[in-house]
């Protein structure tokens, strides 16, 4: 394995080579090196898992007509929530160990505006009203009851998400009752994707029932700007999946941008916040958490703690479903 140094010192360099971080170096006292410019590979949009393909083609729509990053992961990401045979995400997906849904979605925009709601029960679209609580309100986040409210109250329809099948499966897990993520199944897998659009915007978002059979009340990472979800248009965006806890003890996201915006591709960004995780938490074998980036040039790569993690990309060269570079048996 590269040492940690020489890794970042390479990432750096790489990274001034590509134009990236400050636009124009100086040396001392002599002539401005003048950036060469690249071609951008926009527009872009990525998101996570293999449900990520049919939404990157409700996000390309938006993009291929020049739209709006924003507008794009919303409607990418309206497909996972509105799809009953998705268990992970809105309407289908698993309930608490009390057998309620309860959705956590957040959304964040090119200027660094951003919205979110968590423990928000009975609405399909939860990002959509994350995305109303970003621009109507002065707030960033509302949840449970009062996020229901507002919902209510702005035009969205009380639906019940809980599927017979998603009410089976409580429902066995009631006889044994053994709270136990497990890695890469079903029982958790969240949407998140991020999008560059024509005029080199970037938005993201990120929509989740959450780990099946959680108990009542627990919120993950996916509404926690900065822990799943993270854009900052002069440098990129970042988004996370998997045991959301550790997404939010290390604030993933954030730290993916941050370590881009020292000059860390997205891969390596990605790369350094798991192994943040690793370091940090000796039981990282038991959990999987991946990350996804993207920066300002169109570059995108992830990484995960295990094996099993896959994106999918949608580009000029069309869609298509990636395994992301893991940790554990590298
Ligand atoms: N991150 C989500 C949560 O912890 C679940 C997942 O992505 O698998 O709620």
């Amino acid at each position: 394995m590269q040492k940690r140094r020489e890794f970042i010192k390479g990432s750096v360099l790489g990274a001034a080579a590509l134009g990236l971080g400050s636009s124009v170096s100086q040396a001392a006292g002599g002539p401005r090196k003048q950036e060469v410019p690249r071609a951008v590979n926009k527009p872009l949009v990525i998101s996570t898992w293999k449900f990520g393909i049919e939404a990157n083609e409700a996000a390309w729509k938006v993009l291929d007509k020049k739209g709006r990053a924003l507008d794009a992961v919303e409607q990418g990401v309206h497909v996972a929530e509105a799809d009953p045979s998705n268990t992970t995400v809105g309407l289908g997906g698993y309930p608490d160990r009390d057998g309620h849904v309860t959705l956590d979605s957040c959304i964040m925009d090119e200027k660094g505006n951003c919205g979110s709601v968590a423990f928000l029960e009975h609405i399909v679209h939860p990002v959509s009203v994350a995305r109303k609580v970003m621009e109507e309100t002065p707030h960033v986040m509302l949840v449970g009851e009062g996020a229901l409210q507002f919902a209510l109250a702005n035009g969205f329809e009380k639906t019940n998400l809980l599927t017979p099948k998603a009410e089976k499966a409580w429902k066995n897990w009631l006889r044994e009752k053994n709270y136990e993520p497990v890695i890469n199944i079903e029982n958790h897998d969240t949407i998140s994707m991020l999008a560059l659009d024509s005029q080199g915007d970037m938005s993201g978002a990120c929509t989740t029932s959450g780990l099946a059979f959680k108990m009542h009340g627990r919120v993950g990472d996916s509404p926690i700007i900065g822990a799943a979800l993270f854009v900052d248009n002069e440098v990129g965006g970042a988004c996370a999946t998997g045991h959301g806890e550790f997404v939010m003890k290390t604030l993933g996201s954030f730290l993916v941008v941050e370590l881009m915006r020292q000059g860390l591709s997205p891969a390596e960004a990605c790369q350094a916040a798991v192994e943040r995780i690793v370091k940090k938490y000796p039981n990282y074998r038991e959990i999987q958490v991946g990350y996804l980036a993207m920066n300002k040039q169109g570059e995108y790569g992830s990484y995960a703690i295990h094996k099993g993690f896959n994106y999918a990309v949608y580009d000029q060269t069309g869609n298509r479903l990636i395994d992301s570079a893991h940790y554990v048996n590298r």
